[in-house]
């Protein structure tokens, strides 16, 4: 048994619901943040024993927008995990925060009380298409929030921004991401829109990018990272030396993790679970409310570690995927490796990265450049 264990704490409110979201959150639900951590302190506590022996070693307040409420809040509930849970001594602590909802005295909150990186969502930097997504902030909110961020010490800083939006053109992408890079954050994580079923925008008449554009953005993104210091580790996200989000490679490489708060999800020596969904009964449930508990078998575990360990662009490690399953990585997805192989849409890399056609020698399994761009169809058939 593994006795690494990352915690995920969701904050489910928002200031207003953006038009593109399907995330778990709520515009409309102030009046219930007291309850809220209420419960979300007493789930802490109550499940704690259960993880007595785990050493926690990433923590991530996500949302909704975990800088919405007040700092108190959010300060107490690190301490009930500094006083509930063996917290490594040099854990990431991250927090979600998005423009317009937290100060600068918030932020000097978040770092007294041991938080040592922030995730700020600007999305744009075009206040056009901040509008359209309906977002509550403008570019020269984020700039501030940023800048504060910055003062108030911290030096492990994400920022997200997503391409094609409605309206936007590659040229304001690129303003965006030119403007992005100019902040020099440690981390940069760079999504494209997806239309969610459910979400305003899916009915709604949008002028996207056409798929040329599309493409154009998302090489773009990778050039021009590339040439200011970045590295992409992940399909999405690109970080300076040394600050990969260490909590998000839990997920990708299939690491233990607890997720407490409405919804959250949670991995535990192949046993996947979820939170209540509905706030009402989190709120006054006496008990805690994990649902779907699923455990997984051992071709469900390999089809995890294949599709997500290959959004890494390190891949897969051949020795993992051998200790984890006792056969080789080949043995189980010879085919589907080998027609890939011959489309250059995979490649195998020995222990120094490099290239290799020996599959003896082989250390890593990863998408090429190309393969990268289309990942999905290549994920997809690594599912049994
Ligand atoms: S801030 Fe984030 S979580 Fe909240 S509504 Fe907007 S996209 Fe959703």
């Amino acid at each position: 048994m593994n006795n690494e264990l990352s915690l995920y704490v969701h904050i489910p409110f928002c200031v207003r619901k953006c038009l593109y979201c399907d995330f778990l959150s709520f515009g409309d639900k102030e009046s219930l943040m007291e309850d809220y951590f209420k419960a979300l302190s007493k789930e802490l506590k109550e499940g704690a024993g259960d993880y007595r022996d785990r050493e926690v070693k990433t923590v991530f307040f996500g949302g909704g927008t975990p800088s919405l409420p007040k700092a108190e809040y959010i300060c107490d509930i690190l301490s009930d995990i500094k006083e509930n849970y063996r917290l490594s001594e040099n854990a990431e602590i991250s927090l979600e925060l998005n423009p317009g909802t937290a100060s600068f005295d918030k932020m000097r909150s978040y770092k007294d009380a041991g938080f040592n990186r922030l995730s700020i969502g600007i999305q744009s930097f075009n206040d056009e298409e901040l509008k359209k997504l309906g977002r509550i902030h403008d570019s020269a909110t984020a700039l501030r929030t940023y800048e504060d961020a910055r003062r108030a010490g911290f030096d492990n800083i994400n920022i997200d921004i997503m391409s094609a939006l409605p309206g936007q053109s590659v040229e304001s992408y690129l303003n965006t991401l030119s403007r992005a890079v100019k902040l020099s954050p440690e981390h940069i994580s760079a999504y494209s829109l997806i239309i969610e079923e459910g979400t305003p925008f899916f009915d709604m008449d949008l002028d996207l990018p056409n798929e040329e554009a599309d493409r154009d953005m998302y090489h773009k993104t990778a050039e021009m990272l590339l040439e200011h210091g970045y590295h992409r580790y992940e399909i999405s996200n690109y970080a300076k030396d040394g600050f990969e989000c260490r909590h998000n490679k839990v997920y990708w490489k299939r690491g233990d993790y607890l997720g407490v708060g409405l919804g959250a999800a949670s991995l535990i020596d192949n046993v996947r679970f979820n939170n209540t969904r509905d706030l009402k009964e989190y709120l006054t449930s006496s008990d805690i409310i994990k649902r779907d508990t699923e455990e997984l078998s051992v071709k469900a575990q390999m089809e995890e570690f294949m599709f997500l360990g290959l959004r890494l662009t390190e891949g897969i490690r051949t020795a993992d995927f051998k200790r984890e399953f006792g056969k080789t990585v080949f043995d189980v997805y010879d085919e589907v490796i080998d027609k890939y192989l011959l489309m250059t849409f995979l490649e195998l890399c020995d222990e120094d990265m490099n290239i290799t056609d020996d599959k003896e020698k082989t250390a890593y399994l990863k998408l090429s450049e190309q393969g990268l761009d289309v990942c999905n169809t290549i994920m997809a058939d690594f599912l049994f």
